[in-house]
This record gives C-alpha cells, structure tokens and sequence, in this order.
C-alpha cells in the first residue's frame, strides 16, 4: 500500500504487532492472511507451504 500511497504507514493494520508491509505479508503471512488460508486449506485439504504468492497460487491452480 504504501508503494502506491507515500503517506500512508509502510506497516501493516493486520497483525497485532505491525510489520514492514510487503506482498508476501499481505497475502501470505500477515495473520489475516494466514486465517484465510488456513480456512480454505482445511476445507479444501490443499497443504502446502506458503513461501511465495506465485508459487502458492500455482500449486491452488492446479490443484
Ligand atoms: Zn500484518
């Protein structure tokens, strides 16, 4: 958010303790994230690790 808007926070608003916000944090590690894949993981029994969005979105595409 902060690469498009240069006033906003370069921390996240979705972890109890902000981190530097970057792609992977947003849709992959931020805790939001992480209860959203986990939901959908669980329901869809798709495991797997969540290093990269590209590699994680692949790996769901194919599924
Ligand atoms: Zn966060």
């Amino acid at each position: 958010m902060a690469r498009w808007n240069p006033n906003t926070s370069q921390f996240c608003s979705c972890c109890v303790v902000p981190v530097r916000e970057t792609i992977e944090h947003l849709f992959l590690k931020g805790e939001m994230a992480i209860s959203v894949w986990d939901y959908f993981s669980n329901a869809t029994g798709i495991i797997g690790p969540r290093i990269q969005v590209k590699q994680t979105m692949t790996k769901w595409w194919n599924a």
